[in-house]
């Protein structure tokens, strides 16, 4: 090991692929659903598996407590924040939830969110708008389909709590403007919550320079690790600022027979069961992300994105519906007289994997663009271009007249 060796040195897709036991069977455009995992990460998780079956599920996760602890500096090291700043928990959305639900809401509070967010955190924050008498407001898109930076200025005041935002959407590739969006909210002192579900993994993310206080993300999309684990960061003065909605004798400890004490680091927000082997596998997932570098990820993954733009805009009939000044790996479209479920069938049935995105999980923007249904295609770094020009065939035959109408 050279120590001047540049850490982000190209990608060698070659070996990549052969790590991929998936790139034997599957195109696969649904990184943004749930990547395909590379070799260590399924080997890891299988073997901690069979560990649980061999000597006992308590005595395997002891014997793994190093590795089931390093994964708080890996994640630390991912984003920039510290070990005692993390909670590995269930999911993205649960993550996000054990923080949101535990902001201190008065009554009077308003949140401000994007045009673009994701589904489940818009019904939480309905939820708490019920239960607070919390205002949601959305902050208007600019020119560039992205959150108004001017428009979130004007909104704040010295009411608002949160500003809430995803880092890419679920149903587009755009990269929300967040390190503006963080220095606006630190500013007017409301606490920026970023989920970057879609994000970590895909680009370099790093909590200090976007300036949040919150941040979610998930093991199975662009982290290609296993699926049923997620992270929460917190930052440190927050931490304790939090009321957890669920307590346990993980977050907390009993300490007498009326009283507890909640944990002071962000494992507050975690759960006492867990699934230790998808944390296992996520803990190689983050490092093999780190070997790679963030950048060389990021590089690829944008080319890729753009391409496939190009390619399937130019295709008669179809239509890329994708916003904002930066694009990452997610490319939406929709094919004239073509329902997404049954051009996503027809990809199926050649072995290419896309998915779909409805009203429902984000409702704000699809109102907004007048959309009803959009199919995904997402690429990561695995990706190749001779995959990309399969698919655009594919989609070519099916929007010139397949079976699907
Ligand atoms: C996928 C996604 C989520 C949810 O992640 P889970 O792991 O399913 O909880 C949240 N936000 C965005 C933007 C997503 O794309």
């Amino acid at each position: 090991m050279i120590a001047t060796e540049p850490r982000t040195a190209p990608l060698d897709i070659e070996r990549l692929r052969a790590d991929t036991p998936g790139c034997a069977h599957v195109v696969h455009f649904n990184h943004a659903g749930d990547s395909l995992s590379p070799r260590p990460v399924l080997d890891a998780t299988i073997a901690h598996l069979e560990r649980e079956a061999e000597i006992g599920g308590y005595e395997a996760e002891d014997e793994a407590a190093s590795r089931l602890d390093s994964l708080y500096r890996s994640i630390g090291r991912l984003i920039n924040a510290d070990p005692e700043e993390i909670a590995v928990v269930e999911n993205a959305t649960r993550a996000w939830d054990m923080a949101v639900y535990g902001i201190p809401w008065q009554t009077g509070d308003r949140v401000l969110t994007a045009q673009s967010e994701y589904g489940s955190n818009a019904i939480a924050l309905l939820q708490i708008a019920r239960q607070h008498g919390v205002t949601v407001d959305v902050v208007p898109n600019d020119e560039h389909g992205q959150v108004s930076v001017s428009a979130l200025a004007g909104m704040l005041d010295d009411r608002v709590t949160a500003v809430v935002v995803s880092h890419m959407p679920t149903n587009g590739g755009l990269v929300q403007p967040a390190a503006e969006i963080g220095r606006l909210a630190r500013a007017a002192g409301a606490l920026f919550v970023l989920d970057a579900c879609q994000t970590v993994g895909q680009m370099p993310v790093d909590v200090a320079a976007l300036g949040c206080d919150i941040l979610s993300a998930t093991s199975r999309k662009f982290l290609r690790g296993p699926r049923g684990v997620g992270f929460l960061y917190v930052r440190r003065p927050i931490v304790e600022r939090l009321a957890p909605p669920f307590l346990d004798i993980h977050a907390a400890t009993w300490t007498a027979a009326d009283d507890y004490e909640v944990r002071t680091d962000a494992r507050r927000f975690e759960n006492w069961e867990s699934n230790v082997a998808g944390k296992i596998g996520l803990g190689v997932a983050v490092e093999y992300a780190l070997d790679l570098g963030l950048e060389a990820i990021w590089d690829r993954v944008r080319s890729l994105g753009a391409l496939l733009r190009q390619r399937l805009a130019a295709i008669p009939g179809v239509a890329v519906h994708d916003q904002g000044r930066i694009k990452g790996g997610i490319v939406t479209f929709t094919v004239a007289g073509g329902a997404a479920d049954a051009v996503k069938a027809a990809l199926r049935a050649e072995a290419i994997n896309v998915s779909t995105s409805t009203v429902t999980s984000t409702r704000f923007d699809m109102e907004a663009r007048g959309l009803t249904e959009l199919i995904r295609a997402s690429v990561h770094y695995p990706t190749t271009e001779e995959e990309i020009e399969r698919v655009v065939a594919a989609v070519a035959r099916i929007a010139s007249g397949g079976a699907h109408r």
